[in-house]
């Protein structure tokens, strides 16, 4: 469990656990001005604090990295011996116009949704966990289904941010800059904090949702024909029983597509909640691995069954951002996604099956829920961008806390390099730098010659994205 020592307003340091959800809604950490600053964490509340926390003459200890709602599942927002900025206190939505909407780093993409959806609007995209920021969502390239075309990334949308660089410098960036602004989508907060962001907005839209149960086999067949066409499609895999549980997003206007708020809270508290509650306690109290994961497999299908296949026809944003609820509650989950081909889906998900099947055998460990799948069209508005190619598949392998997790998240690194994947340098567990330096090519060296203009003296990365973008 990581730590962090902070500072607060009048000196005194209390600890706090770096994954904590509620968190005081005060001002910590902006040190008195002749006191040499301790590491920790901050957490400013205006452009003038946050300047100060980036400004070199300010001492504060490097390296500085930005922390949103923190659910990234790498070391990216750790700052061992350094600061953390915690965005939490920047959270105001401070302009909407006929097309755009200008919000602090610190909101949420739920309190984003909501204030959009008062005037009927929103931004283009769906993302399936709305306690994220929209700073760590911009900065994090954070994607999500889409249908019709839509772009899978929220950072697509962000027609211009104000960042702070790592010399205490404001910078403006938009439109007029385009090539920088690609930059700073999915930067992962190695170039410079963002403050703001600007995205485009639109009137409300709403999917008919198609589901189907497949086994792989079928499914691969259907997806590989599906790769082009403008349908979203994301699906839950349970390797050991050979299913697939599909969901494709349609477009379709208000009338015809039927949103039942009410199902889809039910979908989203059996899927954050309930079902990792309930493996969690099996793992507990069932010893014998057989049945556990009998039991475990039994609950998903169920579960499938329930949540997806009959009670959810259609959605819209709207839905999807208010079925959940406040800040993520859940019990904590482990999880690694990377990217993958979307041609090669189909062999990819059967060498999957082996994969997790050997694993099991040979280790006896397992993860204990759905491998979740989306598909991301083409993509090329972040230099960094994982389907910057072609349209990829992102595999999520999620499990409750096991201690033989790391290792599996490791073997599944190597099984990622195996099928060409493309690692995500903030969900993407052990991740090696070649892996990495190969995904992203010249793109890559680009980043880095664009960071040491920046950063030259590296402020802004921890030893664990030192590896890969200096
Ligand atoms: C169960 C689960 C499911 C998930 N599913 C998805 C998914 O479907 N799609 C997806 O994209 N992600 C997914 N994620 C990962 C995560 O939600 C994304 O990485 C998201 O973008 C992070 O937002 P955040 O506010 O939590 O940012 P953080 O995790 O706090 O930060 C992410 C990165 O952005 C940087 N950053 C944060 N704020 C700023 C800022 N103001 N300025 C500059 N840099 C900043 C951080 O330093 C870090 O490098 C999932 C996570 C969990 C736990």
């Amino acid at each position: 469990m990581r730590h962090e020592t902070m500072a607060n307003r009048n000196g005194t340091e209390w600890r706090k656990q770096a994954g904590e959800k509620k968190r005081p809604n005060i001002n910590r950490g902006i040190a008195p001005k002749q006191t040499r600053p301790k590491p920790g964490v901050v957490q400013p509340a205006s452009l003038k604090q946050l300047v100060h926390i980036m400004d070199p003459a300010s001492r504060f200890p490097t390296p500085i990295r930005p922390m949103g709602a923190n659910s990234a599942s790498t070391q990216c927002t750790t700052a061992v011996g350094g600061t953390v900025v915690d965005m939490i206190n920047l959270t105001d939505i401070t302009e909407i116009t006929d097309t755009t909407v200008t919000a602090q780093a610190g909101v949420t993409l739920r309190e984003l949704a909501d204030e959009l959806a008062e005037q009927g609007m929103e931004v283009a995209g769906t993302m399936d966990i709305v306690t994220r920021t929209v700073g760590g969502a911009v900065a994090g390239g954070c994607f999500g289904p889409v249908h019709d075309g839509d772009t899978a990334f929220i950072g697509s949308q962000a027609v211009a941010m104000t960042v702070v660089t790592p010399d205490g410098k404001v910078m403006r960036i938009d439109e007029t800059r385009q090539n920088l602004l690609n930059v700073f989508r999915g930067s992962m907060g190695a170039l410079g904090i963002i403050l703001d962001v600007t995205f485009k907005i639109r009137p409300q839209t709403t999917f008919v949702l198609k589901q189907r149960k497949m086994d792989v086999a079928t499914f691969g067949v259907a997806a590989t024909r599906l790769v082009h066409q403008p349908v979203g499609i994301k699906f839950f895999y349970l390797p050991f029983k050979d299913r697939v549980y599909t969901a494709l997003r349609r477009a379709q206007p208000d009338d015809d597509a039927k949103v039942r708020n009410f199902a889809w809270k039910l979908k989203d508290l059996g899927e954050t909640s309930v079902l990792p509650a309930i493996c969690g306690k099996l793992g507990r109290i069932v010893p014998i691995q057989s049945l556990r994961y009998s039991l475990v497999d039994g609950l998903h299908e169920m579960g499938q069954s329930l949540f997806t296949n009959t009670l959810t026809e259609g959605g819209s944003s709207a839905a999807e951002y208010m079925s959940q609820s406040g800040r993520y509650a859940g019990p904590p989950l482990e999880y690694s996604t990377w990217c993958f081909p979307a041609q090669d889906l189909g062999m990819l998900l059967e060498a999957y099956k082996v994969f997790a099947a050997e694993y099991y055998y040979n280790f006896k460990y397992r993860c204990d829920m759905p491998v979740v799948g989306f598909r991301l069209p083409q993509d090329q508005s972040a230099l960094l961008s994982p389907s910057f190619d072609g349209p990829m598949f992102a595999l999520r392998v999620v499990t409750s806390p096991h201690p033989k997790w790391e290792d599996y998240a490791m073997d599944y690194a190597e099984f990622a390099q195996r099928w060409g994947g493309v690692p995500l340098l903030n969900q993407s567990r052990c991740a090696e730098q070649g892996q990495v330096t190969i995904a992203f090519g010249s793109r890559l060296d680009f980043f880095k010659r664009i960071r040491r203009q920046l950063d030259s003296e590296n402020r802004l990365v921890n030893p664990y994205l030192a590896q890969y973008v200096t």
